[in-house]
């Protein structure tokens, strides 16, 4: 397999480009795309805009306030993207995945994260106004996904939750190799508690101490209450 083949590319599609500069040019997120183990590309979705103008949304049939935004650039835009992608690739067909953010998509957790390390590319599709012409969902999307159960302004803080939980799963860009290796296990993430410097502290008057066992040394002891103390997110 080749260099090229090893990267995950996000296509992330949105009116508010802007809004990711800092957030990609900060912490993991940019030293994993120098290394370049992931490839993030923003796009202005006007790009594919249905005049000179611009113009990405229109008034929703049946009334109603708000605008909604329509299907044509984000077609266009999704097709440009896979040629893009295959065009790349020649022969050795990758696996793209077009997911739609709404507040009325499946849950994402760390599971769905885990499902998406298996595509090579995911284009992300960034609502905003009063949503998405649904011929998205049905024709365009593979999947409609929500990060809780709540209504944001836009999809743009969603996809930087997926981009950096996915991006997670990537070998090579949080911590050492043996990292995802310990910690990617029965199906989730395990989490457990985490202490550090100093082991002695007095918070409201009260000394709070790290557990004793952690100060061991003894690292069955320590697997033990890890394991005993663990969760399992998925
Ligand atoms: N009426 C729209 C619908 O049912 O999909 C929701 C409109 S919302 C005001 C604007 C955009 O924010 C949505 O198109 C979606 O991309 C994003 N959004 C809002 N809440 C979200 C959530 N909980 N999860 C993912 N995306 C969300």
């Amino acid at each position: 397999m080749s260099l090229f083949n090893d990267i995950m590319r996000f296509d992330i599609l949105t009116i508010f480009p802007f809004l990711f500069d800092s957030y990609l040019e900060e912490s993991l997120i940019k030293k994993a795309r120098e290394k370049g183990s992931i490839e993030v590309n923003v796009h202005d979705l006007r790009k594919w805009s249905v005049d000179k103008h611009g113009t990405v949304d229109d008034k929703p049939f049946g009334g109603g306030s708000g605008m909604v935004m329509r299907v044509e650039p984000i077609y266009r835009a999704v097709c440009e993207l896979k040629e893009d992608f295959l065009k790349k690739y020649k022969n050795d067909a990758p696996s793209s995945r077009v997911i739609l953010f709404t507040p009325r998509g499946k849950r994402f957790n760390q599971k769905k994260a885990d499902d998406f390390t298996n595509y090579k590319q995911m284009i992300i599709i960034c609502g905003r106004y009063e949503g998405v012409d649904e011929r998205v969902a049905k024709y365009i999307a593979d999947e409609r996904i929500s990060i809780g159960n709540y209504v944001l302004m836009g999809g743009e803080l969603p996809a930087m939750v997926v981009l950096e939980t996915v991006s997670r799963l990537v070998p090579g860009v949080v911590g050492k190799e043996s990292f995802l290796k310990e910690r990617r296990k029965e199906g989730g993430f395990v989490e457990y508690p985490q202490y550090t410097r100093p082991e002695n502290v007095t918070i409201s008057g009260k000394k709070r101490r790290v557990p004793g066992v952690l100060l061991s040394g003894d690292h069955k002891r320590i697997e033990e209450w890890r394991k005993e103390k663990k969760r399992i997110i998925n």
